[in-house]
């Protein structure tokens, strides 16, 4: 007999399923709503032309591919955080940031965890928000931490429980992990306006919790990279020592290259070197050291004051895309003669739209008119164009009229 018998066939991933449904579907129409990758107006990838620039300034450069230290270089580190806190910001000047690039936001993610869960003094469990992104509770249940819910989203309002939110984050054990998506929450789209981040903010400090700062999206959500920081920045400004995630997946297009970053904000620059040593300790045996095509790209455009202002505009031409798409979808709603209201088709923000859709309607949807999601209701506002849009309102007036 095999070594191997034992193991069962694991269930497909909730995501890529959908897009395997989708590419055996033979409808013309079909649309797919199911991936959390940007599509341009022809519903085709987008390469940023900031990235094919830099690019082309890479080539020329002639590079080797030497191996990159375990940490990233210091260059990418340092203008990934300066990017979440702004240039000038305290925090990098008096040396408080442990910062290394992580294989993307997942990876980043997973470093974070892990050391959390070797050093965290506090309570090791970690709060998500309900719904969060299906990854979070397996990476941080694959790192040996505990993982608990907080209310977030209010299916009544397609909008934030802000009052159920701060109820349940006020009964949290003191010294927990909280986790909170910096903007463009996934899958809801739903994000709590600046008002209301303050007073997250004041309960989170009053209660002594830990502040994770998941940023997938930063300059994806509004267009704009510094108020796509708010949260992150608020809570930095109001003393909290946090940890933050950065992907550059979605607001460079570089889903592939897997180019992110992990920071931990320490009390001294003494501290912020002992933890760089021991997340480096960490990531040694995990993959050696990170990817260096993708961090390359992200230090080219950063670091290159014109190349950078390019980048900005392509991030706002995909935001502002997003955001027309989400005018069109609802006007189009209206069109079709639906008297729901839909208006947090624009209220949410960001790649994805929590559309309320229930798991009936989605299956039918799917069914009836080859729209393809997740059966949570969510759709990935990236697959709609101005060509599909009209027929996606049709549809999803018929399954929930
Ligand atoms: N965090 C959230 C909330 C996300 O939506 C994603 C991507 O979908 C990620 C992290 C990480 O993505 P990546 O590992 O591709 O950077």
């Amino acid at each position: 007999s095999s070594w191997w018998s034992n193991v069962e066939m694991g269930p497909p991933d909730a995501i890529l399923g959908v897009t395997e449904a989708y590419k055996k579907d033979t409808n013309t129409k079909k649309i797919n709503l199911g991936v959390g990758a940007y599509r341009d107006d022809n519903g085709k990838p987008f390469v940023l032309p900031s990235v094919l620039e830099a690019e082309e300034r890479l080539r020329q450069k002639n590079l080797d591919h030497e191996y990159a230290p375990i940490a990233g270089t210091a260059e990418f580190c340092k203008l990934s955080i300066n990017l979440a806190l702004g240039d000038g910001n305290e925090q990098v000047k008096n040396g408080l940031n442990a910062t290394l690039q992580g294989i993307s936001g997942t990876g980043s993610l997973r470093i974070g965890a892990a050391f959390l869960e070797k050093f965290f003094p506090g309570n090791k469990e970690v709060y998500l928000p309900t719904p969060s992104w299906g990854n979070h509770t397996p990476i941080f249940k694959h790192s040996g931490l505990n993982v608990k819910q907080y209310r977030y989203y209010d299916p009544k309002t397609c909008g934030f429980d802000f009052q159920g939110a701060l109820q349940d984050i006020a009964k949290i054990p003191d010294k927990s992990i909280i986790l909170f998506h910096a903007c463009a929450h996934n899958p809801t789209g739903v994000d709590p306006k600046p008002e209301q981040w303050k007073e997250i903010s004041a309960v989170v400090k009053k209660k002594n919790l830990f502040p994770f700062f998941d940023m997938a999206y930063q300059g994806f959500a509004s267009g704009d990279v510094t108020r796509d920081a708010f949260a992150v920045r608020e809570f930095v400004k109001d003393g909290h020592q946090i940890v933050l995630t950065q992907s550059y997946a979605k607001n460079m297009g570089l889903y592939g290259e897997r180019a992110g970053a992990f920071t931990l904000i320490a009390g001294s620059k003494d501290e912020a070197d002992r933890a760089l040593s021991q997340l480096k300790i960490l990531v040694r045996p995990m993959y050696s050291n990170p990817p260096i095509h993708g961090a390359r790209i992200v230090t080219e455009i950063l670091s290159d004051p014109a190349l950078r202002q390019k980048w900005l505009k392509d991030v706002k031409l995909m935001a502002d895309r997003i955001i027309t798409v989400r005018s069109q979808l609802r006007e189009n709603l209206k069109k079709e003669g639906s008297t729901r209201d839909w208006s947090h088709i624009t209220d949410q923000i960001g790649m994805f739209c929590f559309t309320g859709m229930t798991p009936q309607q989605s299956e039918r949807i799917t069914k009836e008119f080859s729209v393809y999601l997740t059966k949570d209701g969510r759709i990935s506002m990236a697959g709609v164009t101005s060509k599909n849009v009209e027929y996606l309102a049709h549809a999803i007036h018929q399954v929930t009229k």
